[in-house]
């Protein structure tokens, strides 16, 4: 029986227009990929359906409860289907998949998010291939987790960053390879590729509206500074360090400022700044100062994958001290242990 592709339009790029103020979202997808992609042209490609969101957005506008309605529409219609594919903005995709990732446990079939740099209504638009890429992973019963596609790079959603902002290849996964590359032919990783886990079935797991804060470390920073950041009410915040996880430890109050606020039970993970690369606070003093002052290493963990992680986590409950040890497990292949 030939398989059947859910594909959720949330807005982004790939369905733009022009207007006088620049790019901005548009309807009817459908009507664009029937004149992109007229049916005798879709032949070895799977039926579709689509849903068009009724508030299309920019997704830089991208919000919790955007998040909600992603996961609970995939999770509504997870039975029908052999696959998802999601049409999202670039600027927040690596968001949105982590954020999926975390929300859609145990999947056994293949969430592909994708989208475009140049609008498909654009001569030299990137979204068709983009898009008819996406559709063919999304029927691989080989995948069975939350995906990003593009331009011929299949990525794990939880470990993919927008990159460049010019480029085709927006994407790039800098600490674990990619899962798969798509040429003349698709070929998969399928060593590093997640196996489905029967017990608990899939189930959606809900993203409240807490949220998570990121502060990131700068030549200078002040003790007040600082603190002016973590007394806003987020009960969970990414400290953005130097190379393996290093601050100024030697800044008596900034280091205080940090002691006082996981005293108080705020929830500081330490990522780095660089784009590739692993924090371990123990490899010079710089790091050592900030795990006896309570902040916890993040490893190799992307901001993007870490801010949904703590969300996710955050939206369980869970006490300080529970998502303090969860921090450093790995929950859906966001990191390298
Ligand atoms: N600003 C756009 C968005 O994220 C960029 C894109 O889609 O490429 O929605």
């Amino acid at each position: 029986m030939s398989k059947k592709i859910y594909v959720i339009y949330t807005g982004g790029t790939i369905g733009m227009k022009p207007t006088d103020s620049g790019y901005a979202p548009s309807g009817n997808m459908q009507a664009l990929l029937d004149e992109k992609l007229p049916s005798h042209a879709r032949k070895g490609l799977p039926d579709f359906d689509l849903v068009e969101y009724e508030d299309l957005i920019d997704s830089s506008n991208i919000r919790p409860q955007n998040w909600q309605q992603m996961a609970t529409d995939i999770a509504d219609h997870y039975e029908d289907y052999d696959g998802f594919v999601v049409l999202h903005g670039t600027d927040t995709m690596a968001f949105s998949s982590s954020m999926l990732s975390f929300m859609l446990r145990n999947l056994d079939k293949p969430v592909i998010f994708t989208g475009s740099q140049i609008p498909l209504c654009e001569p030299r638009s990137d979204g068709l291939e983009n898009f008819v890429g996406a559709l063919s992973l999304a029927t691989d019963e080989r995948i069975n987790e939350v995906c990003l596609y593009f331009n011929g790079r299949l990525m794990r959603g939880n470990r993919a960053r927008k990159q460049n902002a010019y480029l085709f290849d927006a994407f790039d996964s800098p600490n674990f390879p990619w899962l798969g590359r798509a040429d003349i032919n698709i070929e998969l990783n399928e060593a590093l590729l997640l196996k489905p886990e029967n017990k608990p079935e899939f189930h959606l797991e809900c993203a409240e509206d807490t949220q998570v804060g990121i502060v990131q470390l700068f030549p200078g920073i002040t003790a007040q500074w600082l603190e002016a950041a973590l007394n806003q009410p987020q009960k969970a915040f990414i400290m953005r360090t130097y190379g393996t996880g290093n601050g100024p430890d030697g800044d008596p109050a900034l280091l205080d400022t940090l002691k006082k606020a996981t005293d108080a039970g705020k929830i500081i993970v330490n990522l780095t700044q660089c784009h590739r690369g692993a924090v371990h606070q123990d490899s010079y003093a710089a790091g050592s100062a900030l795990a006896e002052a309570g902040v916890i290493g993040g490893l190799d963990t992307t901001t993007e994958a870490m801010f949904c992680k703590l969300h996710h986590l955050l939206s369980k409950g869970y006490s300080t001290w529970k998502i303090r040890e969860l921090v450093g497990h790995n929950i859906a292949g966001e990191l390298t242990i």
